[in-house]
């Protein structure tokens, strides 16, 4: 037989078969990435919704449940709670499925629709199938194998069924890994695969250009090994024992804290589930339910209590509340506006504030799970290595504040939460495939790491060939007058202007009192831990107002890239430098202008008008050259003119400190 050659590649992706949804990645030389469907879309909803005639799926994912409302008793959601279950063990969900579930064989729950029993695995068959669907057009190649994940919890009837399901789909489940461990698998946890070090880093020893615009340089390994690139000569091994980690995973319909033993082998991760805790019916859409209720409730107070809610506008209202907790997650407060038709029309709105106050009875219940999952391991905090986020619920940004301040350390938030799961399947996947690891596994941080400052220049903080773990904070400040919010770009590369390195993540510092400019002092930090994942935090500290970002430098680079990136640093060394000088020219050069014109003002008639006609004529020079295209001006010829201005100007600044000091003593 001539199927095909021994060579080819095996195809394996990574799903999460989710209760509220669902997605698919995978995971190559680039590292985990999410296959969107056509539209761009990362997630797909877990609902279905049946034909009644023949039991067959007629809507799959976004439509199914835009349309749930509107057809209860066949639009089939969370059917991962029945996969692999007796009709003994939901009878307590039952009250919560608005469809019907009925015993099939030896016990087992089914669903009913119209007249036909469906089991759970066919429906998650449903789910599944579009996913291979659009891994198949998003990969151009056949998918026949997978890596599901499953909560930790799951029996091995539950186990089984999610077996079965990718059956069904053509799809064969090559292994089955708990939801918390592969995210933890995403993060590289568990200890880096010991790597060779190969041609990358030594090549990097040759030592490299430094352009930095540093201030303040306090750059330090964390572990005190020194700091240079010295090629190692026997193998490096990062972290190869296991760690112990929290995930803390707070979805739609569903929370789960587990704590888990990881260690990475050659064929993928090793996993002990020290223990687990959670709630079946503590989630995202409870919040949701929460602004329901407050919103129906006013409703009624302002439009009599009679008023009736049909199911579209149960369906909008629905949809409507989760838009608005997901807006207060980013915002501190959002519009509310319904129009009830004739006339009646319901205004507020509603504060991050009141969501945390409506809220924290709900938070409350998930910090008494980690308190029980702590005991069931037998574990204090301080034995936990790392905390991992998972689920869309964990954007709240109380949720990542309270978790915090329980395990009384930064929780990892750098990767989506709601595709964590599916990328560390990915993860698992391309291990057993035998394809790359997925993302650079270093012992050295490859590229350096910085900030935009003023201009399109970046600061670098951390260099490449930093051991890893590293740390470094520099100190700047503000341009404008009275600022009241900072951009933090955080870019990755070696050259010297921010359009041609690689932007990791942006943050704002926002709620900084207005100050002058140049007075603000905005401390900002970069860590990168021994998993390679960066924490950037900015501080401004004269009000200690903070905000941070977190992402995983590595993710979406391969070594090619990185040395590529290396050569046309090499390649533009001299046309950056200059760049990045006419760049710090002008800033200074505007700065100083500035500074004549307030000078100018406050002598008035205290110079000659000879004088002050010599010193705007070397104003305009130098504006004209602030103005000009980088290619019609030379670096030397500019920094000459601003010589020449500041050599001019000396008098006027003695005048203007004479004219200030006699101001200030007839005050
Ligand atoms: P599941 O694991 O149950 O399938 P997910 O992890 O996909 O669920 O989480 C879905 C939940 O996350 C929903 O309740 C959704 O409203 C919520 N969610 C998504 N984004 C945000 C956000 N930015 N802020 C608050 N909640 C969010
Ligand atoms: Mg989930």
């Amino acid at each position: 037989m001539t199927d095909k050659p021994a060579t080819e590649q095996e195809l394996i992706v990574g799903i999460d078969l989710g209760t509220t949804n669902s997605l698919v990645a995978y995971c190559d030389e680039k590292g985990p990435r999410i296959l969107p469907d056509d539209q761009g879309r990362a997630v797909l909803p877990s609902v279905v919704r049946l034909n009644e005639s023949d039991g067959s799926a007629e809507a799959i994912g976004h439509e199914a449940r835009a349309t749930a409302i509107e057809f209860p008793e066949r639009t089939i959601h969370s059917v991962k709670r029945l996969m692999g279950r007796g009709m003994q063990d939901v009878k307590n969900e039952l009250s919560q499925l608005p469809y019907r579930v009925v015993e099939g064989e030896q016990n087992t729950a089914r669903v009913a629709v119209g007249g036909h029993v469906i089991s759970p695995q066919a429906i998650s068959a449903m789910i599944l199938m579009e996913l291979k669907q659009r891994a198949e057009a998003a990969l151009g190649k056949p998918v026949r194998k997978a890596v599901v994940t499953v909560p930790a919890y799951f029996d091995d009837a539950q186990r089984q069924a999610t077996r079965d399901a990718g059956r069904i789909a053509g799809l064969e489940v090559v292994r089955m890994v708990n939801e918390p461990t592969a995210a933890a698998l995403a993060y590289g946890l568990g200890g880096a695969h010991p790597h060779k070090n190969d041609s990358l880093v030594k090549e990097k020893s040759a030592g490299g250009i430094s352009l930095s615009t540093k201030l303040n340089p306090e750059v330090c390994a964390e572990d005190a090994k020194p700091q240079a690139a010295v090629p190692n000569t026997q193998d490096p091994t990062p972290n190869t024992q296991s760690q112990t980690i929290a995930v803390y995973d707070l979805g739609g319909g569903t929370f789960d804290i587990s704590i888990l033993r990881l260690e990475q082998t050659e064929n993928g991760a090793v996993d002990q589930v020290l223990s687990t805790a959670g709630d079946t019916h503590l989630g995202g859409d409870d919040v949701d339910q929460m602004i329901i209720q407050l919103v129906m409730r006013e409703v009624r107070e302002q439009f009599g209590e009679k008023l009736q809610f049909p199911p579209a506008t149960q369906q909008a209202l629905r949809k409507f509340a989760e838009a608005t907790k997901i807006k207060l997650s980013n915002e501190t407060s959002a519009d509310i506006e319904i129009d009830l038709g004739d006339g009646k029309l319901y205004k507020r709105t509603l504060t991050r504030d009141e969501l945390e106050a409506l809220a924290k009875p709900w938070v409350d219940r998930t910090m008494d799970a980690c308190k029980q999952a702590l005991r069931g391991a037998k574990l204090t905090i301080e034995e936990i290595d790392r905390i991992v986020l998972v689920g869309g619920s964990t954007r709240i940004p109380m949720v990542v504040e309270a978790v915090g301040d329980f395990f009384e350390a930064e929780p990892y938030t750098a990767l989506d939460p709601d595709q964590v799961v599916a990328l560390g399947a990915s993860v698992q996947a391309a291990r057993l495939a035998g394809t790359r690891q997925g993302g650079l596994l270093l012992d050295v941080i490859p590229l350096s790491l910085g900030i935009e400052t003023m201009g399109g220049a970046v600061a670098k903080l951390i260099t490449a060939n930093s051991t890893i773990p590293a740390r470094a904070s520099e100190i700047f400040s503000t341009y404008a007058e009275g600022q009241t919010k900072i951009a933090i770009n955080v870019y990755q590369g070696e050259r010297e202007l921010v359009a041609d390195c690689r932007l990791l993540g942006s943050f704002e510092l926002t709620g900084i009192p207005p100050m002058p400019a140049g007075l603000p002092k905005l401390n900002v930090t970069f860590v990168v831990d021994a998993n390679g994942v960066l924490t950037v935090t900015a501080t401004e500290e004269r009000s200690g107002r903070r905000a941070r970002t977190q992402v995983v430098p590595n993710h979406g680079l391969t070594r090619d890239e990185v040395q590529q990136i290396e050569r046309d640093s090499f390649a533009h060394a001299k046309a950056d430098m200059d760049a990045h000088r006419l760049i710090d020219l002008r800033l200074n050069a505007k700065l100083d202008i500035r500074n004549i014109n307030k000078q100018l003002d406050r002598v008035g008639k205290g110079i000659e008008p000879g004088y002050h006609d010599e010193i705007e004529a070397h104003i305009a020079t130098v504006q004209g050259m602030i103005d000009s295209p980088d290619d019609q001006v030379d670096a030397d010829v500019f920094q000459q003119a601003m010589h020449d201005m500041d050599h001019a100007t000396i008098r006027l600044a003695e005048v203007a400190i004479a004219q200030t000091l006699k101001g200030d003593l007839k005050q």
